[in-house]
């Protein structure tokens, strides 16, 4: 088992590109963290089926946006696991609307939860992976956060804000070997992209040369590949988007 002894936090783990990434690392025999905000029952639902697999997983609540349940995640980790191997930052949330018409509690909770949830949970195991002298973040960013989007000044700007953060974190990093790396996926098929109208949606396909939205799995096996074979690999940002053109 490749990462068999490492030990994974996934945040907002239990749903979509999340769970794809938890599932990936613990088939790979990672111990996985499963982090979940509001989605207990998928949290339960993927730890019995690790589980029953053989994989050791288990799930601990928490918002990102919260500094305090994202000490308390790395502590409990540290605790039952001994150690924080790998940190893949993947919650994320939408709250799109045209500039002229977005609230400040639009803005306030999209950069919160997309933004300030990444500074949390890496801030929460960096001493933990400087005192091992290893690490590995996986930060989840998105295509908006490089070209942006309408209706979507927050996400992108947080987005954006994510690519920044990951390139200045791998310059401070490298020489406690601490890989940071940016995963910007296209459009892939969660309930995220579920709320797409069909007209965009088809508006949207004839830009993608792979004329297809990607899956979970797809960017979970690009994270598991960072992970284990991008040993010389810190401060990128690897598109998932089917060959889509940043405009
Ligand atoms: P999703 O199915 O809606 O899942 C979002 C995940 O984020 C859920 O597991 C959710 O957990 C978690 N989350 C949200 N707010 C949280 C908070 N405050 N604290 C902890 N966890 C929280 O969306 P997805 O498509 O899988 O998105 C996953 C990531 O990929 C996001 O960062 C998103 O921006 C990014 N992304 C997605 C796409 C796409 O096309 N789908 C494209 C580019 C980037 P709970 O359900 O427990 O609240």
């Amino acid at each position: 088992m490749p990462l068999e002894d490492k030990v994974a936090i996934v945040t907002g783990g239990a749903k979509g590109i999340g769970a794809a990434v938890s599932e990936q690392l613990a088939t790979l025999g990672a111990k996985v963290v499963v982090n979940y905000n509001s989605s207990f029952k998928e949290a339960e639902k993927i730890v019995n089926k690790m589980k029953s697999k053989g994989g050791q997983v288990c799930c601990l609540p928490g918002n990102v946006a919260d500094e305090e349940h994202m000490e308390r995640i790395a502590k409990l980790t540290r605790e039952r696991f001994d150690k924080i191997d790998i940190l893949v930052n993947n919650a994320g949330i939408t709250q799109d609307n045209l500039m002229v018409n977005m609230t400040s509690e639009e803005w306030r909770k999209v950069v919160e939860t997309n933004l300030n949830g990444v500074f949390n949970s890496t801030h929460a195991v960096l001493p933990a992976m400087k005192e091992q002298n290893s690490g590995c973040i996986i930060n989840m960013s998105s295509i908006i956060g490089q070209m942006g989007g309408v209706g979507q000044a927050n996400y992108s700007a947080a987005k954006a804000g994510v690519i920044g953060f990951t390139k200045t974190l791998a310059q401070e990093m490298a020489r406690y070997n601490i890989r940071v790396n940016a995963v910007c996926p296209g459009f892939i098929d969660t309930s995220m992209t579920e709320q797409i109208p069909e007209k965009v949606k088809e508006k949207l396909m004839k830009k993608i040369p792979m004329g297809r939205f990607g899956e979970t799995q797809e960017v979970a096996k690009t994270i598991a590949f960072l992970i284990l074979h991008g040993t010389y690999i810190t401060g990128q940002t690897i598109n998932v988007n089917g060959g889509m053109y940043m405009e």
